[in-house]
């Protein structure tokens, strides 16, 4: 049996016609799963008893399993996901003013070693389905009160996106259609390392959520080591291909820097930094290391992160230094995969 959550509006629609049934019936069961909630296909009452009787058989509903909730002393909350094959993931739920955002994972660990990273640590152990993609997401709102519903989406917890492409393709339409997640494409946030080939086939989808992309240094040396994907696309292709992104009006692209101390926190590479994104239209997010047990990384100091950012801004370009939330229960930036090691 395939789980419904997750399978694509469009393999619906194929189904749908093998079944010699309308095709507007897709929007009604997507409709009864994503804004109604039921769980099962007997509640679906505008569908006749013979189709609701072929999804029976064919599918069934199901949302990953939450294990655990840890909130931090500033709100934030882990979920800790156990899946079918026991298989651990993490999302973090992080409130704000006006905005509750849920950071979701795209595989368990993931397979491109960044040094600064605890995921990269892990290797890839295997790959999300579109159904545990966003299956995060329905489970943890449906946990959550009303007031604390998710209104934002950042795909930057645990693996790179882009390597699990079809899954979170599929999964990122049913985020943005209106029939069944109904989230604001400028509600959702892709965060990657920079797969040039799959950021070229993703720019060809007209899916036109958030991009951000982890720059990191502004060096091939240095990126090259801290993060070895830059070895195959170093950063000229990818600010090239970056340069061809179908931008819609008023929208940028975000570049994520972590800022390590010693390695990448120089005046030297902010200097660099803003030769390099000379004429994007971008924001830049700079994120100070957040630190975790047996890594060989430091943060820099509180000045060093105010003067990378000033510098920045005297450039005219919009440099936010991401808050860190839930430093104390390991769910920050690059923290998360702590569980899942704890349990393998
Ligand atoms: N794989 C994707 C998304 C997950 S990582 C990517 O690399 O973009 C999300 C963000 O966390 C990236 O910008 C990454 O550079 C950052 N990050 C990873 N480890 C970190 C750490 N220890 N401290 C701060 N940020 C970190
Ligand atoms: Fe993977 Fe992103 Fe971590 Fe690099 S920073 S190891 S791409 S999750």
């Amino acid at each position: 049996m395939i789980n419904i959550i997750g399978y694509s509006e469009a393999k619906l629609a194929l189904l749908f016609t093998e079944w010699g049934e309308k095709s507007f019936h897709v929007h009604q069961v997507l409709n009864w799963i994503y804004h109604r909630g039921v769980e099962d296909f007997s509640e679906m009452t505008n569908i006749s008893k013979s189709l609701r009787a072929k999804l029976d058989d064919y599918f069934f509903i199901g949302f990953p399993r939450i294990e655990k909730k840890t909130v931090s002393k500033d709100g934030t909350t882990k979920y800790l996901f156990c899946l079918d094959d026991d298989s651990r993931i993490e999302s973090v739920w992080i409130p704000d003013t006006g905005r509750k955002t849920l950071c979701i994972s795209t595989q368990v660990g993931c397979r491109l070693a960044c040094t600064f990273c605890l995921t990269g640590t892990l290797g890839l152990k295997r790959n999300l389905t579109s159904a545990e993609f966003v299956g995060q997401y329905m489970a943890v709102n449906r946990a959550l009160p009303e007031e604390d519903r998710i209104t934002n989406v950042v795909i930057m917890g645990m693996g790179e996106p882009l390597d699990n492409y079809e899954p979170v393709v599929d999964g990122l339409r049913l985020m943005v259609s209106p029939e069944a997640m109904a989230i604001g494409n400028r509600r959702i946030t892709l965060s990657t390392s920079g797969l040039v080939d799959k950021l070229e086939q993703f720019q060809g989808e007209d899916i036109h959520v958030n991009l951000a992309v982890s720059l990191n240094a502004t060096e091939d040396s240095t990126r090259d080591r801290i993060m070895p994907i830059n070895k195959k696309y170093p950063i000229r292709v990818l600010l090239d291909a970056l340069r061809k992104h179908p931008l819609k009006k008023s929208r940028r692209i975000t570049f994520e820097y972590v800022l390590l101390k010693g390695v990448n926190d120089t005046h030297a590479d902010a200097v660099r930094l803003a030769k390099l994104l000379k004429g994007f239209p971008c924001k830049i997010n700079l994120i100070a290391f957040n630190d975790f047990e047996g890594v060989d990384c430091q943060s820099p100091s509180r000045e060093t992160v105010l003067d990378f950012q000033n510098y920045l801004i005297s450039k005219n370009y919009t440099a936010f230094i991401r808050k860190p939330r839930g430093e104390d229960i390991l769910g920050a930036c690059g923290q998360l995969a702590a569980e899942t090691l704890a349990v393998s």
